[in-house]
């Protein structure tokens, strides 16, 4: 798919316009000061043990601005609604749209309708785009990194990590693959495994007060094992991770090892991952770790200069390449 994007599409926009530009693929970009990002939701099933994707609509998107260190201000909702669909299931999204979009402080202010014949769509399709400025708090966040360190970048991004950073979690990962592939495919584990979708814009803030953040993204599609792979690329750097340190849950590790899926390769939809300089990564971790959604942040790894790409160290002492996934192995659930 990336090589798809990149050879067919990406070549043939203007791909290199803007601050954080097209060609960047990076979570937003960003034009003139404005963060600006878009994404398109097609979960199956539309409700799901901890969310529905009217939750996932806004978090997402959300996600995508403040990870670039942006506060997330508007966004647009545009809805394809196959004929037929529930109409009470309909007001139940919009109305989870709509809390959400409170829980974040942003405002959906344009959007669109369209409704298709039967079989054009699969019930309900969301498309999400927003906007955001510059965070208050992201001069103070790179003033803290540079008394560590040379920082050029204005905004941190996939290729600002750096050699001697610290990788945060900001929580367990897996969950939201998870819940929705055993929701999905009527498993019945012994736990219900909910989804962590949520916005991280608060939790983000919190953390830039504090300073010292190199980068940020959101492990969604393909995980922490394609976010590291990104970050490695796109910084030319080599990122060390430790299994043990691994925050996850019993029942995700549980489900994992039954379906024999890496929980490294799992989309999240309510996590973050930091590079902070390591001055500063005990106490951005303990910021996080004072919040309700970041509690089982850990620090999971470092940045290195001696190697390229990602590797971990595993529970037995041995040391395994983590390879940028091969296809999804949990699809639709975003
Ligand atoms: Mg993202």
């Amino acid at each position: 798919m990336q090589e798809f994007i990149r050879k067919f599409v990406i070549e043939e926009l203007d791909h290199d316009f803007g601050e954080i530009p097209l060609s960047a693929l990076d979570d937003a970009a960003i034009v003139d000061g404005i963060a600006f990002t878009t994404d398109s939701y097609t979960v199956k099933p539309l409700f799901f043990p901890g969310g529905d994707i009217g939750v996932l609509s806004v978090a997402g998107t959300v996600n995508d601005i403040c990870v670039m260190g942006a506060k997330p201000l508007a966004l647009s909702c545009a809805m394809i609604i196959e004929e037929g669909f529930s109409e009470e299931d309909l007001q139940r999204i919009v109305k989870s749209i709509s809390l959400t979009a409170k829980s974040a402080d942003v405002r959906i202010v344009t959007g669109d309708t369209k409704v298709v014949e039967n079989g054009a769509a699969d019930g309900l399709f969301i498309n999400t785009s927003g906007i955001g400025r510059r965070s208050d708090h992201l001069d103070h966040n790179i003033q803290m990194v540079r008394r560590s360190r040379e920082f050029k970048p204005n905004w941190p991004n996939d290729s600002s990590v750096g050699p001697g950073d610290t990788i945060i979690a900001s929580g367990s990962i897996g969950n939201h693959g998870i819940a929705l592939l055993s929701f999905r495919e009527g498993y019945g584990f012994d736990t219900v495994v909910h989804s962590d979708a949520k916005p991280l814009n608060s939790l983000i803030e919190d953390a830039l007060k504090i300073g010292g953040i190199t980068a940020m993204k959101d492990p969604t599609r393909g995980g922490v094992a394609n976010l590291l792979n990104e970050w490695a690329e796109k910084s030319h750097v080599g990122i060390k991770i430790s299994e043990e340190a691994l925050p996850i849950d019993d029942e995700v590790l549980t489900a994992c090892e039954m379906l024999g899926i890496d929980p490294l390769e799992i989309g999240n939809e309510g996590k973050v991952l930091m590079a902070v300089v390591p001055s500063m990564a005990d106490e951005v971790l303990s910021t996080i770790r004072s919040r309700p959604e970041g509690r089982n942040a850990a620090i999971i790894g470092e940045v290195s200069k001696e190697f390229s790409g990602v590797m971990m160290e595993t529970h037995t002492g041995g040391k395994r390449v983590v390879e940028p996934p091969v296809g999804d192995p949990v699809p639709r659930i975003c």
